[in-house]
């Protein structure tokens, strides 16, 4: 699809679907996996390190390792006593660090009050730090050397691609600029030579920078704020916010049914960009036993 070409009148949007991009992901990677333990003899291995027994983390966890078991990925599922020390913790993260059979690494965040969590991340080695959270990954990644990218932003690419946007030269607005999203997807978009513009909760005017968008990325947490005037007809819109509503309903960042009215594509909440984080968690455990195996 050619970005930013009036599409008016207008049949509502294309709606980007996420589940079967993640799935099609899902699916090169158990073939990766396949071939990868038939090279070496063994699977490529996720290591998990849940600590104490948050409910949401675990339900997480929960969800990378089945996701894992799926595609052939041997899991790894470490769950400490939310009392551990800090140096155990560390050492726990050291001994994973040295497994040959761990090719990626998690350390479920947030950790209980007594630990502190970018020290304790910031220990896991680069090469295995399949989040893409260190500052050694965020690094090589603004330098734009190989390394392994956060899994969100990285999805996030993949489902421009699936719907062919052009991202050469492209105006792209990304609102957000957290260490988790925001930074890193800027710096995926650069590398695919977009012209990427950085919002947040300071910029003036940021209808007016939303309009500008060839393709307009929302990843701030506030359910439905950017309104369907804010598109510019015939761009792509890509929901990343995850909000629960007094319902219980997930609600995205983007007013879905006024924004489809002028989008030429977009991806809706739940389902667009919500399964590509573990599809893509996948391919980069794939792609660090790959890496290690000197592939
Ligand atoms: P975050 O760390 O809270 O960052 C939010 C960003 O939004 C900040 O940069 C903030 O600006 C900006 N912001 C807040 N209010 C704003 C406003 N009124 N106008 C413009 N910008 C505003 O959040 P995050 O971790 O990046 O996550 C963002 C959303 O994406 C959340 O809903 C999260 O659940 C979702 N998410 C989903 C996935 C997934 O689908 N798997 C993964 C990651 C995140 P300042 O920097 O100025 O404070």
């Amino acid at each position: 699809m050619s970005v930013g070409e009036a599409v008016i009148p207008h049949d509502g949007a294309q709606v980007i679907d996420g589940r079967a991009v993640a799935a099609r992901v899902r699916a090169e990677v158990a073939e990766g996996v396949a071939e990868f333990a038939a090279r070496h003899g063994r699977p490529p291995g996720l290591a998990t390190v849940l600590v104490g027994e948050d409910p949401a983390s675990a339900i997480y966890v929960a969800g990378k390792q089945k996701a894992s078991a799926q595609v052939g990925i041997r899991g790894f599922d470490h769950r400490p006593s939310a009392d551990i020390s800090q140096d155990e913790l560390a050492a726990l993260v050291g001994e994973l660090n040295a497994n040959p059979e761990v090719s990626g690494m998690i350390v479920q965040l947030p950790l209980p009050s007594h630990l502190d969590g970018t020290y304790i991340t910031g220990l896991v080695d680069a090469a295995k730090d399949v989040d893409g959270l260190t500052a050694v990954s965020a690094g090589l990644l603004s330098l734009g050397r190989p390394g392994l990218a956060p899994c969100t932003p990285v999805g996030v690419i993949e489902l421009l691609r699936s719907v062919n946007a052009e991202l050469e030269g492209a105006e792209v607005v990304v609102v957000g600029r957290s260490n988790l999203f925001g930074k890193p997807m800027a710096q995926l978009l650069l590398a695919e030579n977009a012209t990427v513009t950085v919002c947040h909760s300071r910029t003036r005017d940021l209808r007016e920078v939303c309009l500008r968008a060839d393709i307009l990325i929302a990843a701030v947490g506030r359910a439905q704020m950017v309104k369907g005037d804010w598109v510019k007809p015939g761009a792509i819109v890509i929901d990343v916010g995850q909000t629960r509503g007094a319902d219980g309903k997930i609600l995205g960042d983007v007013d879905f049914e006024a924004a489809r009215e002028r989008a030429g594509a977009i991806t809706p909440v739940p389902g667009g960009v919500g399964p590509m984080t573990i599809a893509c968690l996948l391919r980069n455990t794939l792609s660090a036993a790959r890496a290690q195996a000197g592939e």
